[in-house]
């Protein structure tokens, strides 16, 4: 599925530098960071948003949480990073093919969600 620009980036349609890949997910850097670091992890299975994942989708929803960690450990965010999954329109998801984001960073410091 290659209809999302996140679907092109995963297909390599459009090339972007991955941040880290496996076999079922992707990792990039935002192209509009809201924290010092700001990176993505994209499922390259294709699911619109978490809420319209299938029972079939829990083992890589389960894998994406695990990557989350390994991109953090590789930028040496490991011990305080925080991820966020925008779910719908009406919380500010504009790309929908899910996407885990990782924000770290000292402006991070002050906030909870
Ligand atoms: P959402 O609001 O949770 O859907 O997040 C989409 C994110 O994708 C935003 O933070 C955008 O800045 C980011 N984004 C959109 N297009 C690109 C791109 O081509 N490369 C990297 N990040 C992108």
């Amino acid at each position: 599925m290659t209809d999302t620009i996140f679907g092109k980036i995963v297909s390599g349609e459009i090339p972007t530098e991955f941040v880290y890949e496996d076999e079922h997910c992707v990792a990039i850097n935002d192209i509009n960071p809201q924290a010092p670091v700001h990176v993505l992890v994209i499922p390259k299975r294709a699911i619109a948003k978490l809420a319209d994942a299938k029972q079939d989708d829990r083992e890589l929803l389960g894998h994406l949480m695990w990557a989350a960690g390994e991109v953090a450990r590789k930028l040496g965010v490991e011990d305080a990073f925080r991820l966020i999954v925008n779910n719908g329109a009406g919380v500010g998801q504009t790309v929908f093919h899910l996407h885990l984001h990782i924000l770290a960073g000292s402006s991070l410091a002050e906030s909870r969600m």
